[in-house]
């Protein structure tokens, strides 16, 4: 966006706050607001953050034995072209932002600069990703003090349907308003569980507008007096909040989609096999970025369309990949895998980049995902699991923060003090919830992303 436009659209709209905001390694997404008149000199050198900013947990507390104390400066640099004046909140706009070093180049430690580099490889080989984040999440109305899931309705159902479209309607304006294509709506089986799908977008454009969504539909609650949750498990006796990632490889125009092939067996390309054979192959390290919380592990449980065995399958939304079978007609532009095992409380930057690193990974070294399972993996007896080498996911985060520790691919891809400090960050996070005790996940996680 050229810098006349936006500030004729700060004028046009009354905006009185700016906001350049970023999302955390822990997922929350932060930022300062500024006054408009200070536009010029803000997107020239940025807002000032402090580097212990890398290492906080939900609960804003410093880890002492993070990398990052409260000395050392960086900066929240806003992207100019993300500028959008919130139409959901008179006077507010905003600005996805990169965090910088204090001359200007790019952090080590900022999630959507490792994204970019992360674009880049896939660029030098000729490649771009597609990308789609799920988003389910929990609405929530006030009744007589307390905080309640809308409805107790069923999964697809028309009588919900009915039921959100106050709730839904204003959600879906305001998305559209900022340019995010929303493709469907559909309630959802958990209690007060609703999904709104949108567009896939290439790489950036993805996770910026993974951002863009959960503002706008956190922020449009707010506006009209209910609120919404992405914690991945509200409550355990209904179905989780996912945030499955739909995803295909392409050429560099984005004109022929690499994980198609019309003889290939499901309509899958090498590429797409060996790509999903990194994501398995790495899988219990990617979870510490894809489902990062300590509620996240209560989703997988078996028989929730969650996933909770490592395997992929065609069309089977129990296998950690689902190869999604191509629209009639439609098959080389729809053919695309759909990752399970993320949640909307995951940092989008984070999440995309450690599914490129472990996909790429698979390609180099042509890994082969082995054979695909065509029924629930819960339904096979547990010897005929072990057979098939279907392992089930780590039980908590503790375990997938182990894994990641020892995955040399991941850990090196990403960067060493990125995970160094990452881990460290986590399992403050995962003391405190266990210092608090029972109602700590809800006060962590349910109103904050
Ligand atoms: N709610 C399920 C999950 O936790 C996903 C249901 C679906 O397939 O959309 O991932
Ligand atoms: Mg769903």
């Amino acid at each position: 966006m050229q810098r006349d436009t936006l500030e004729k659209q700060i004028i046009e709209h009354n905006v009185e706050l700016v906001r350049a905001i970023y999302v955390g390694p822990d997922g929350i997404t932060r930022g300062k607001a500024f006054r408009p008149s200070s536009l010029n000199e803000i997107l020239e050198s940025g807002l000032g953050l402090t580097q212990a900013q890398a290492s906080v947990t939900v609960f804003d507390h410093l880890p002492p034995e993070s990398e990052f104390q409260p000395v050392g400066e960086v900066r929240i640099r806003p992207d100019l072209d993300t500028f959008q004046v919130l139409p959901y909140l008179p006077g507010h706009a905003r600005m996805l932002s990169d965090i910088e070093t204090i001359d200007g180049q790019p952090w080590e430690l900022c999630p959507r600069s490792l994204l970019k580099t992360f674009l880049n490889q896939l660029s030098a080989k000729g490649m771009v990703i597609r990308a789609a984040f799920e988003n389910e999440f929990t609405i929530f109305i006030n009744e007589n003090g307390e905080w309640q899931p809308l409805d107790q309705l069923n999964c697809f159902s028309s009588a919900a349907m009915d039921l959100a479209s106050p709730y839904i309607l204003p959600i879906i304006a305001a998305l559209e308003k900022q340019g995010v294509m929303v493709e469907k709506y559909y309630p959802e089986a958990g209690h007060g569980q609703h999904e709104i799908p949108v567009r896939h977008q290439p790489g950036m454009q993805a996770a910026d507008q993974q951002v863009v969504f959960r503002e706008t539909v956190r922020g449009t609650a707010l506006a009209n007096n209910f609120r919404v949750s992405f914690m991945p498990k509200p409550a355990p006796e209904t179905a989780g909040n996912g945030c499955h990632i739909h995803f295909s490889l392409w050429d560099s125009d984005c004109e022929r989609n690499l994980f198609y092939d019309a003889g290939g067996e499901y309509g899958l390309s090498q590429t797409a096999r060996h790509f999903m054979a990194g994501i398995l192959s790495h899988l219990p390290a990617l979870m510490a970025f894809t489902a990062p919380t300590t509620n996240s592990y209560s989703r997988f449980v078996e028989r929730c369309w969650s996933s909770c065995y490592v395997c992929w399958g065609p069309d089977n939304r129990e296998a950690t990949v689902r190869a999604a079978s191509g629209f009639r007609g439609r098959e080389s532009a729809t053919v695309n895998l759909e990752y399970k095992p993320s949640d909307p409380t995951c940092n989008p930057y984070l999440a995309l980049s450690s599914l490129i690193c472990a996909g790429l990974d698979g390609i180099e070294n042509e890994l082969n995902p082995g054979e695909p399972v065509l029924t629930d993996p819960a339904l096979l007896s547990p010897q005929e699991r072990e057979r098939r080498g279907l392992t089930r996911y780590p039980i908590d985060l503790a375990a997938a923060l182990s894994a990641l520790e020892q995955d040399d691919v991941l850990r090196d891809g990403l960067g060493v003090r990125r995970v160094t400090d990452y881990v460290t960050m986590k399992r403050a996070e995962i003391e405190m919830i266990d210092s608090l005790g029972k109602d700590a996940e809800q006060q962590a996680y349910l109103f904050r992303f």
